[in-house]
């Protein structure tokens, strides 16, 4: 026999999720705001308008994708800086080791997620384009 118990309990359940609020964002008119301890792009902090990096190599050591390039040179005070530091983002898994391994506080992970792009190259971060210039 029929009874209209269950369909009513699901109609209601049908209406009660009608007036809650929207679980998703209208992107990207709407921005995601990310949880404090989100890993986007990575950026170099900056000290005496250099990047803080002394090229311990360190960080690429403990990447376990390998996609980060660093060279040291010395300046004219022999401290030694990275004359090149370059993060490959594709190959990159977001894991923050290198964040963690870093001596000197250089490095750090933004939440910057917006990373999209059509050419490959785009997704190769120089130093200057991690720069963090805030
Ligand atoms: S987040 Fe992980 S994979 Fe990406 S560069 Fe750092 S150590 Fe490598
Ligand atoms: S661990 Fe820090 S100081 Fe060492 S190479 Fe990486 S960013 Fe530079």
């Amino acid at each position: 026999m029929f009874t209209p118990v269950p369909l009513i309990k699901g109609l209601l359940i049908t209406l009660k999720h009608l007036f809650m609020k929207p679980v998703t964002l209208q992107y990207p008119d709407e921005k995601v705001a990310p949880f404090p301890r989100f890993r986007g792009l990575h950026a170099l902090n900056v000290s005496h308008n250099r990047s803080k990096c002394v090229a311990c190599y360190l960080c690429p050591t403990v990447c376990p994708a390998k996609c980060i390039t660093v060279e040291a040179a010395e300046d004219d005070k022999h401290d030694k800086y990275a004359s090149k530091y370059e993060i490959d983002l594709l190959r990159c898994i977001f894991c923050g080791y290198c964040v963690d391994a870093c001596p000197v506080d250089a490095l750090k992970m933004t939440s910057a997620y917006e990373l999209a792009s059509y050419k490959r190259d785009d997704f190769v971060f120089t130093q200057e384009r991690l720069l963090d210039k805030r």
